[in-house]
């Protein structure tokens, strides 16, 4: 008997691990919730994974077989599954932060300690750290070198879903309530989780919106982007089923339309550079990438701060983008980057206030992701934004929201504003602002004056005349 241990990989077909552990008996698919793990979840990311769960419970159940599931810390009970179900060997999919290769590396002794056997292999990425690096062999700090190199190298296709005769015949405990798990119901809509919701979203994706993606995905209010991020987060979709899909489409196209299957598929490939920089340097969670930003005095403002989550700052596109996330746990990737700006560069604010408000409240928080986003909009990061580049939240509104679409959407005070009242909204007089939306906060800051502040703050840090 094999145990197969999910983690982030809830799905059944094009799962590595499980796919090895079928391959050698029969297997017996097991889930723990993770005290540490729930300890730094927010309620969406909760909801989402209780869904795929009960969906992937439902594969299993199809084919005369169940989910398992236990509570507690995984170094106690993964073992002790394995005894229960007297599994020879425990296989797992890696996991690349380094709080989850701490506790996996305990589960491996506490398993050496029984006599059970057990196996990790990659999965959630093509290509595993330490397989693309610089010619001198380490790892890249600049992306689109790591890109040129991920690109070209062969990919996997899809592993299959292990057939019924390869699945133990077990009946696992009911799932817990969201409220066993501590969290109340989220406020935001959550997706559709499950392989289901996720092959759908997959397959829409690369019927249309993919052709035209290196055009409109800059566009907040065109929803042009695939919508996978929360798929791939928890794995209900494996990334070579979601490559091959991609593969097909560029057979489809060429010309721009070609360009544009490659543009979304480097955006992929982003993913898997910062999964290799966070294996590098697990110490980018809490400290920036680059130490000699360490120095940075960023402010203490804790109403500015609260503006900022509660999208209250009078700049209307970081103020759409904050609601978004409370509204649907998710956020543009434009918008991300403006609203991850102003925090650091506008209100002056350590990126690491940003990154837990985004962890408590994003679907698709992913470690890896979300603090190379915040680094590289802090200027802190590998192959960052510079810090002299400042991005103008009234310009960069105006670019990719001209009509104000997608900011009428979510800041309702300014419905009835045209788009050029709304973008020039910092600029107007207080007069002026009552009479074109009374009900909408003032900016809460002069972006010109702190854009200075930002760069001298990073100038004093890095000990520049
Ligand atoms: P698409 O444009 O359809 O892209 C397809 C997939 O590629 C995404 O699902 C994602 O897996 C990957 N991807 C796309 N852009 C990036 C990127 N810049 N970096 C890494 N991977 C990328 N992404 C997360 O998955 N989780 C996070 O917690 C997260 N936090 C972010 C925080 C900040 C401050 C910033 C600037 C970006 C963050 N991103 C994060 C990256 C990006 O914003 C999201 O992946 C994207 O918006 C998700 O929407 P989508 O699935 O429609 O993306």
């Amino acid at each position: 008997m094999q145990l197969h241990w999910h983690r982030r990989d809830l799905r059944a077909s094009d799962n590595r691990g499980l796919a090895a552990a079928a391959d050698a008996d029969e297997v017996v698919p097991a889930f723990v919730f993770d005290d540490d793990v729930l300890a730094h979840a927010g309620a969406a990311r909760v909801r989402f994974m209780l869904d795929a769960l009960a969906g992937l419970r439902e594969q299993y159940r199809e084919r005369g077989s169940d989910l398992v599931v236990a509570r507690g810390d995984p170094v106690e009970e993964i073992p002790r599954l394995a005894a229960a179900y007297d599994a020879e060997r425990v296989v797992w999919n890696q996991d690349y932060s380094g709080l989850a290769r701490t506790r996996d590396a305990a589960v491996r002794r506490a398993l050496d300690d029984a006599g059970v056997g057990r196996e990790s292999v990659h999965d959630a990425i093509h290509h595993q750290p330490g397989s693309i690096t610089t010619n001198a062999g380490d790892p890249y700090s600049v992306y689109t070198y790591f890109w040129k190199k991920w690109r070209d190298r062969e990919k996997a296709g899809p592993y299959p879903a292990p057939d019924a005769d390869s699945l133990a015949d077990v009946t696992g405990e009911d799932l817990p309530g969201i409220g066993d798990l501590g969290f109340e119901e989220p406020t935001a809509e959550v997706p559709d989780a499950g392989t289901e919701a996720a092959r759908e979203r997959l397959s829409s994706f690369c019927a249309d919106a993919i052709y035209r993606y290196a055009e409109d995905r800059e566009y907040p209010e065109r929803d042009a982007t695939s919508r996978l991020s929360t798929d791939l987060k928890w794995g209900t979709v494996g990334v070579r089923e979601v490559y091959e899909a991609t593969e097909e489409a560029a057979a489809e196209a060429d010309g721009e339309e070609a360009e544009s299957v490659e543009e979304f598929q480097s955006q992929l490939a982003w993913r898997e550079f910062y999964a290799h920089v966070l294996y590098f340097n697990p110490e980018v969670v809490t400290e920036n990438y680059k130490s000699y930003e360490n120095g940075i005095e960023w402010r203490d403002d804790a109403a500015a701060l609260t503006a900022w989550k509660d999208g209250e700052t009078g700049y209307p596109i970081v103020d759409a983008g904050m609601r978004q996330l409370r509204a649907e746990a998710y956020m543009h990737n434009r918008v991300r980057m403006l609203v991850a700006s102003f925090l650091t560069k506008d209100l002056l604010l350590d990126w690491r206030e940003g990154y837990a408000h985004f962890r408590e409240h994003l679907a698709d928080h992913d470690t890896a992701n979300d603090n190379g986003g915040w680094q590289w909009a802090a200027s802190t990061g590998t192959d960052a934004q510079p810090y002299f580049r400042v991005f103008n939240p009234a310009t960069q509104g105006e670019r990719y929201d001209p009509e104000a679409t997608y900011i009428k959407e979510h800041v309702p005070e300014l419905r009835d504003a045209d788009p050029e009242t709304v973008h020039d909204w910092p600029e107007l007089s207080p007069t002026e602002r009552e009479s074109a939306a009374p009900d909408y906060v003032a900016p809460i800051v002069d972006h010109s004056e702190r854009r200075e502040a930002a760069i001298s703050m990073f100038e004093d840090a890095r000990g520049d005349d």
